[in-house]
């Protein structure tokens, strides 16, 4: 209901109480007072008729009174006029007229008791007030001697007089009088309401318009235009209103169209600027620290790890794989997948082109169409999946599942956000891709594709600190091609080469992912066997030994030759304090095989420190 409406009805409503009040105050009022003025004069009457007996009585005319009493019942207001004779007095005098009896209950009470009784008796054509008042023997009422004539006793009731008025006229006087309060109170009504409305009215649409302007603004939309036919200051406090919202509304528009540059459209749903402007900026402050933060990050697989991380913590994501793709290759490599484990075929690893989020570049939603993607191998479940392209090189992908339609449709619902953050990334994972491959050629081997010499320094000065602390053990390995000077002097340099090259092939054919194989020099090569036990390690060596030995080289002309190596052995804690002191000492153990007839292996012994001291 509108203000106005219901500031009219409050007011109709108060005064027709006040007035309903007044009527009924007056009306009772009116009718006590009425009525106790007929009363009044009712008994008046009664005691003048009694009075007109008494003298009736003196002077002898009491056989009279029937005509006396007529006349008086000729007044238009007296409806009837009786007397009842008392007992004592229809003992002496006998029952008089036939109209003299007590006529009902009132009359005999009143000769019975000698008190007065008045009663009004209303129905719906007339109102009767009737009054019957004892004739008693009373000095008080007359000093005449009524003993003298009267078998009676002082105070007895000789009679009563009984009369009818009719009081419908003050009845009708009452009506009508409550009637004109009533009227007059209705005018008054109609009036003040008038007022109201015409007066209150252009305060009630301020008010509205009031209302509706700050109801629009609370949702963002400061278009409201306050209109009002207030004049005076109220008209002011409008139009400064009217400026102040016009310019919330422009500046709020430029500050959703600049924030709308940083991140894409559509992803904060909602169409007040205000809260928009706050989640965006909000958005924009966490992902510039994320940004920062990722930045510091010393590779690619940490941002990954990091991204792994957000996804769980501030999107609350916890059934999802993460990949990264080599477009190049079309090979897919798994980076994270949670417990539930993928629900992508593995065939498509190979052959990232079978996944369809990867050759559309569209993000598939399983709720789209059925049976959307063919290389999803769990269909109960929902699917949401997002290509993301960091350069031409590589991409990831995040499959994300769900197992109800409503986590689905959370799920897309963060999409838009996911990619702010993975937009945010985007250079950064550029950037530690082109830095992971500058250090893997600055540390790799470039004709055998081992880690370098350079690595080999970087890698112990990082990881000294954590094998000490860890207890780790790490068995060192020199390895060294015997006459291998004869193999350039003879076939010429590609195929001494070729030789290298395959040592490199045998040595990562022959470690595991934990073990390190570098190539040290010429055609010396270090492995580091990580926590490896001496028969372990033994073994490896053997294996390595004979797989090189084994290989048979051409060289030309149909011919071909094998070679062989020799490989020193030490043992990290077990023979020197640092892996440096083990690699020093597994070169004195490769100069032991070598000088002892070379194709063997040779364990470090201390001695031969000694005797390499004495060489
Ligand atoms: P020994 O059994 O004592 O080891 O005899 P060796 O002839 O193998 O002697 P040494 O290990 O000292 O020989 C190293 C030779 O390896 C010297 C160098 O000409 C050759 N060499 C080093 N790097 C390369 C390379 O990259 N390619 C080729 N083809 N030869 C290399
Ligand atoms: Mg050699
Ligand atoms: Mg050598």
């Amino acid at each position: 209901m509108q203000t106005k409406s219901k500031l009219l009805l409050t007011v109709a409503l108060m005064l027709l109480t006040l007035s309903a009040a007044t009527i009924i105050n007056v009306s009772l009022n009116f009718r006590d007072y009425s009525i106790q003025n007929a009363v009044d004069k009712a008994y008046l009457s009664a005691t003048l008729v009694r009075d007109g007996l008494t003298a009736h009585m003196v002077s002898g005319t009491m056989n009279k009174r029937e005509y006396f009493l007529e006349q008086i019942s000729k007044n238009d207001n007296i409806k009837s006029v009786w007397i009842s004779r008392g007992e004592s007095v229809s003992k002496q005098y006998g029952n008089g007229f036939s109209t003299e009896s007590p006529r009902d209950s009132i009359d005999e009470k009143v000769l019975e008791s000698g008190t007065a009784i008045q009663k009004i008796i209303e129905n719906t054509q007339m109102s009767l007030l009737r009054v019957t008042i004892p004739y008693k023997i009373d000095p008080k009422i007359s000093n005449l001697d009524c003993l003298s004539c009267h078998d009676a006793q002082r105070g007895d009731t000789l009679g009563s007089v009984s009369m009818e008025f009719d009081i419908s006229g003050m009845r009708n006087t009452g009506l009508l009088t409550i009637f004109k309060i009533l009227g007059i109170n209705i005018l008054f009504l109609i009036i003040v309401l008038f007022l109201i409305n015409r007066y209150a009215t252009p305060y009630m649409q301020l008010f509205s318009s009031l209302q509706d302007g700050i109801t629009k603004a609370s949702h963002g939309d400061f278009t409201h235009k306050f209109l009002s036919n207030v004049g005076g200051d109220a008209q002011k406090v409008i139009s400064q209103l009217n400026t102040l919202f016009a310019k919330m509304q422009e500046t709020f528009g430029e500050i959703r169209y600049n924030l709308g540059t940083f991140i894409p459209k559509g992803h904060v749903s909602s169409n007040d600027p205000l809260y928009e402007a706050k989640t965006i900026i909000g958005e924009l402050s966490d992902i510039y620290k994320f940004k920062k933060t990722i930045e510091h990050d010393s590779s690619k697989d940490m941002v990954f790890q990091r991204i792994t991380d957000l996804l769980k913590t501030k999107y609350a994501l916890n059934n999802f794989t993460f990949y990264e793709v080599n477009n190049i290759l079309a090979q897919r490599t798994l980076i994270y997948s949670s417990d539930m484990g993928t629900i992508c075929h593995d065939y498509v690893d190979k052959d990232a082109k079978q996944c369809r989020a990867h050759r559309t570049n569209i993000d598939v939603i399983s709720s789209e169409f059925i049976n959307l993607c063919q290389t999803c191998n769990a269909k109960e479940l929902k699917y949401t999946c997002i290509p993301f392209n960091i350069n031409n090189d590589s991409s990831i992908i995040l499959s994300i599942t769900s197992e109800t339609e409503d986590e689905q449709n959370k799920v897309n619902s963060k999409i838009a956000s996911i990619r702010n953050y993975l937009e945010a990334a985007k250079p950064v994972i550029e950037s530690k891709i082109l830095m992971d491959k500058l250090r893997d050629t600055s540390l790799r081997d470039g004709m055998t594709g081992l880690y370098n010499r350079r690595f080999l320094e970087e890698f112990i000065d990082k990881v000294m600190n954590q094998v000490k602390r860890e207890k780790e053990t790490y068995s060192v390995m020199m390895l060294d091609v015997d006459w291998f000077k004869m193999v350039n002097d003879t076939y010429g340099h590609d195929i001494g080469d070729k030789v290298i090259v395959e040592i490199g092939k045998v040595l990562k054919e022959n470690i595991r992912s934990a073990d390190l194989a570098i190539r040290y020099g010429g055609e010396e090569f270090v492995v580091l066997l990580h926590n490896a036990s001496d028969e372990g390690t033994l073994e490896v060596a053997k294996k390595i030994h004979s797989a090189f030995g084994n290989l048979i080289f051409e060289v030309g002309a149909g011919e071909s030759m094998q070679k062989t190596m020799s490989i020193g052995i030490a043992k990290f804690p077990h023979d020197g304090d640092t892996i440096w002191k083990c690699i020093k000492f597994a070169d004195t153990a490769l100069y032991v095989a070598k000088t002892t007839g070379r194709n063997k292996i040779v364990d470090y012994l201390k001695e031969m420190s000694e005797s390499e001291a004495t060489r």
